[in-house]
């Protein structure tokens, strides 16, 4: 049975004292009041992964993601790190593909395959972003985009490895502007990309993929966001900075 999973993208933000305060904030609220088997990511800057995992220590529902990766696999290339560096660190997650590395930082269909196969050959569990811009879904085209975005990345991966992905669809619209899709919109378009999925792997593999939402995700939305069939979490920027929000949208799902 695929995993439900809150993950807390941290971006650029936050001195190293700010995300420990932060880490032990949620560390108790979570314990205190999470129910259920929802997994937790916090997704924090390279350089605040081997504290905050330090923090959280065994914990069983948390767990640190990175932000992104290199394709390469070591070497000159300064300002890089690796997957494997990711793996020795004791990072399970990565982040691929989020529409702020699309955007600034040229990232393409072809570089993502290569992120992708490396950081499941160091056996991390890629978090792939797909989602489509506000002109693109203005013209109708954000299914046939998404659909392209999936396929372009992922379909070359066997279905043994397809099913260590998730995949969170973030409407580049929706994200930091506080204009978050409707319930339905968020439905509409996981259930596209699961029935993509299983056109090329099959219902059975396509039901064992988490596929999250993404996009101004807050305390007020979530609930309604992740009550949906096809939901199966939140990829979530903003209000995971704020131990209280980011706690409350956890206990939404
Ligand atoms: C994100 O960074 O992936 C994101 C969804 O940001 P926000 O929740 O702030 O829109």
């Amino acid at each position: 049975m695929r995993s439900k999973i809150v993950a807390g993208n941290w971006k650029m933000n936050k001195t190293l004292e700010e995300a420990q305060t932060l880490t032990s904030e949620l560390i108790g609220m979570i314990a205190d009041e999470v129910k259920g088997n929802v997994k937790v990511v916090l997704c924090t800057p390279f350089p605040y992964l081997v504290p905050v995992k330090n923090l959280l220590g065994s914990n069983a529902r948390i767990s640190v993601g990175a932000q992104n990766c290199s394709e390469h696999a070591s070497g000159a290339y300064t300002g890089e790190t690796s997957a494997s560096m990711l793996k020795s660190m004791g990072v399970p997650y990565v982040i691929l593909g989020h529409s702020e590395r699309r955007q600034y930082f040229g990232e393409d269909s072809k570089l993502l395959t290569k992120k992708t196969d490396i950081a499941l050959a160091n056996g991390l569990t890629p978090i792939f972003c797909c989602g489509e811009p506000l002109e693109v879904r203005e013209a109708n085209g954000h299914e046939q985009l998404v659909k392209k975005q999936v396929e372009e990345a992922l379909f070359h991966l066997s279905a043994e490895a397809i099913q260590k992905v998730v995949i969170a669809y973030e409407p580049v619209w929706a994200i930091g502007t506080g204009k978050t899709a409707t319930a339905q919109q968020a439905q509409d378009m996981h259930a596209i990309i699961r029935k993509h999925l299983a056109a090329k792997y099959g219902q059975a593999v396509a039901e064992e993929i988490s596929i999250l939402y993404g996009g101004s995700v807050n305390a007020a939305n979530a609930k309604e966001l992740f009550a949906n069939p096809d939901v199966d979490g939140g990829l979530v920027g903003g209000a995971s900075l704020k131990s209280r929000e980011f706690t409350e949208i956890i206990k939404s799902i």
